[in-house]
């Protein structure tokens, strides 16, 4: 291995002045389960490590809001929020949808910060979290700023994160009541990388009517993906078979589909047309 520079910071503050706008060969590192992987076969060659696990340990914690919002810290493990009782009570979705992602060991390693910087487009938290209406806080050398889960990703791998600027942590907004199923589906093995990956949040006027909804699609397509106008089509409407079915077909057409070693592109619209009904039934039942 090409020798680089490991170093620790005590805060994020140093952390961020540690890396370098102009220097992509500069990185954070939070559980290195991904970083390392691509370090082994010489895809990715730093010239500096910035380690975050000695920065303040408040960015290791998971805070609930009076509200049943959720606050957690970039350096919180996937395994911790997994566990968490207040994600567990306020936010049902999320442990199931944990448990699917890989095995414990990778869990307890991986950090929240990490799994929704990598930018893999097969990964589960920002579909997750996207479909919860999470948010995270970005901070740099010039403040911090507010994006949107779903607003991270531009591409194959690619965020619109600076090289000098850190998640510091995720913001989930309460539930108030909406419905949330995800679901993965993979080709090979339970725990393998999924073909596909969906995420729906439906919040209901009455038992059978949908006020306003979000679908959201990762795996099958080059970066994680709000379906708009599969969204439109369920706002407001009566939930029937007849609507599950011009439900699914519009996300078909809608979705921009790619195919990987997890299946081809039409496997993959095939999956979306058959489960996309079965999550929102899963979200109202
Ligand atoms: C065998 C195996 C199977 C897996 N299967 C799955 C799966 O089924 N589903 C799934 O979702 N994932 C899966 N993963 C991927 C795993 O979720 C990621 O490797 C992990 O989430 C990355 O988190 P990390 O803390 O280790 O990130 P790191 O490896 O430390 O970093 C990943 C990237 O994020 C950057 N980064 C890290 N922290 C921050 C931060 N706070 N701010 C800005 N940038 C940051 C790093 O510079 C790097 O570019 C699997 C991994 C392995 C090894």
């Amino acid at each position: 291995m090409i020798p680089f520079d490991w170093v620790e910071p005590a805060s994020l503050k140093e952390a961020v002045s540690l890396l370098d706008a102009d220097d992509s060969t500069v990185r954070p590192i939070s559980g290195g389960t991904a970083l390392m992987l691509m370090m082994k076969p010489g895809f990715f060659v730093p010239s500096r490590l910035v380690s975050l696990a000695k920065i303040e340990a408040d960015y290791s914690s998971i805070r609930a809001g009076g509200d049943g919002s959720l606050r957690v810290g970039a350096m919180t493990s996937l395994a911790e929020l997994e566990r968490s009782a207040a994600a567990i009570v306020n936010f049902p979705v999320m442990k199931g949808a944990l448990q699917t992602l890989s095995n414990i060991r990778v869990r307890n390693v991986a950090r929240v910060g990490g799994a929704l910087a990598h930018g893999d487009p097969h990964m589960d938290l920002p579909p997750l979290f996207a479909t919860l209406g999470a948010r995270v806080s970005v901070v740099g050398p010039d403040g911090t700023r507010d994006i949107a889960v779903e607003d991270l990703y531009l591409g194959y791998y690619q965020t619109v994160l600076k090289n000098n600027e850190l998640i510091a942590e995720a913001i989930v907004p309460p539930l108030n009541g909406a419905r949330a199923a995800y679901k993965k589906i993979t080709s090979r093995s339970a725990d393998d990388w999924p073909a596909l990956n969906m995420g729906v949040r439906l919040e209901m006027a009455d038992a059978n009517t949908i006020k306003a909804a979000r679908v959201v699609l990762g795996a099958a397509s080059e970066r994680v993906t709000r379906l708009a106008q599969t969204e439109s089509l369920l706002t407001g409407a009566i939930v029937n078979d007849g609507l599950l079915k011009r439900v699914s077909e519009s996300a078909a057409a809608e979705a921009r589909f790619v195919s990987d070693a997890h299946g081809s592109a039409a496997y993959k619209r095939e999956l979306l047309r058959v489960y996309l009904p079965r999550t929102i039934k899963e979200a109202l039942s």
